[in-house]
């Protein structure tokens, strides 16, 4: 196994300021710009289109036979990854759903990422991120959570034999899945404070040496441009999958640090500027970001027509995965929101309570984030913002019957 970056890649760039951070040949790990007040902003991958463009000429979108998500090796930023690492990583069905179009009055389908090797959409960007990491030098990776990422951060350590992944849980985390199932997979598993931003302070000052040296990766969300190249394959898989006559109109995502939204747009706009689609004969779809009413940061921002999203204190939701008071990339889901011609929704959590109710009876295997999806779709069904007929696409971001839920024995 040889990790390398892919000659596909041409610069890298400020997400906020859009000017160029030096890559500085990939020798070290790239974090936040360092163009930006500190703690600095996202960095994005940008890749030489014309090159990829000359490699999709031959092959069709998705046919470069790598497995998994590395099908779409040409638009990822790391290549060379070992099968069983990607085999099992993407390759999700869109479903259209018969009895939820009929009783919504619109062509409903689900993209179910249930079936990625932790059960969660979190494993595109995290093996995205991890392999892009190593390739850049990195001997370990850190991460706060208090879900899936960290799961899926220590998976792909272990599935690159690296050293475990440390990961930071609130206090209260303590006995759960998370903390059995990173331990499962060689992962380090702290306790601190009470949410996720707390065991993110904690964990920069315990491993500000290491962090500083590159030694260590923190993997927070959007802190490193991988987890973004991840996530966007959700939307190279729509586009392959769907093609570009039938794309969807709409689609709806579950918004709580808004990587895989930012990930799905990014997807349209590269192969927008490839001329793989083309939007002015087949318009691109609409995002829509929805979020808990207890807790809507880039609702607020949308309709005060804000460039960024102020953090806000969150009133809590049953949505851990919509907990999220202040989104570091909040310019670039607004940004994607308004170029596509979309929305924010917000949506109270009695709502995600009822749309949770009706997926297990529909029998779809979804989580409450993914739950609010299907409530936004029917606000905006009522107020008209999706109209009779178009094609949703409900983004269910993975299963929750998680694995390795018997009790411990320790
Ligand atoms: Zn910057």
């Amino acid at each position: 196994m040889e990790l390398r970056i892919n000659p596909n890649v041409a610069r890298l760039v400020c997400s906020n300021s859009g000017k160029e951070v030096p890559a500085r040949g990939f020798a070290s790990p790239v974090g936040l710009c360092p163009c930006c007040p500190r703690p600095g902003k996202p960095v994005v991958i940008e890749y030489d289109l014309e090159r990829v463009r000359a490699e999709f000429a031959s092959v069709p979108l998705g046919g470069h036979g790598g497995r998994g998500i590395w099908r779409f090796a040409p638009l990822l930023p790391v290549l060379g990854v070992p099968e069983e690492y990607a085999a099992d990583v993407g390759g999700t069905p869109v479903v259209r759903h018969e009895r939820l179009s009929a009783s919504l009055g619109v062509e409903v389908f689900l993209k179910n990422e249930g079936t990625n090797p932790s059960g969660s959409f979190k494993d595109r960007g995290l093996a995205v991120a991890v392999a892009f990491g190593r390739a850049c030098g990195a001997r370990r990776f850190c991460v706060p959570t208090q879900g899936n990422a960290g799961v899926a951060a220590c998976l792909f350590s272990a599935r690159l034999g690296m050293p475990g992944c440390l990961v930071y849980m609130p206090e209260s985390y303590r006995g759960c899945i998370y903390h059995r199932a990173c331990e499962f997979f060689g992962g380090e598993v702290r306790f601190v404070g009470a949410n996720i931003a707390a065991a993110g302070r904690a964990m920069r000052e315990d491993l500000a040496d290491e962090l500083a040296s590159g030694a260590t990766v923190d993997m927070s969300t959007f802190f490193e441009p991988g987890r973004l190249e991840g996530k966007k394959t959700m939307g190279l898989e729509i586009a392959a999958d769907l093609g570009g006559e039938a794309l969807p109109d709409v689609i709806i995502y579950p918004t709580g640090g808004g990587t895989g939204l930012v990930g799905i747009w990014k997807a349209f706009e590269e192969l927008a500027g490839l001329g793989l689609l083309d939007p002015t004969r087949t318009a691109l779809p609409r995002m829509v970001a929805v979020q808990s009413a207890n807790c809507a940061p880039v609702v607020e921002a949308f309709e005060k027509g804000l460039a960024d999203v102020i953090p806000l204190t969150s009133r809590g939701t049953i949505a851990d995965g919509l907990d999220v008071p202040g989104a570091i990339m909040g310019h670039g889901i607004l940004r994607a929101l308004r170029a596509s011609g979309g929305v924010a929704v917000a949506v109270p959590d009695a709502a995600i309570e009822g749309a949770f109710a009706r997926y297990g009876l529909a029998g779809v295997n979804a989580g409450l984030e993914s739950a609010a999806t299907l409530a936004a779709l029917e606000a905006l069904r009522a107020s008209g913002g999706v109209r009779a007929g178009e094609r949703v696409l409900l983004l269910n971001t993975g299963t929750q019957l998680i694995p390795l839920s018997k009790p411990s024995k320790t």
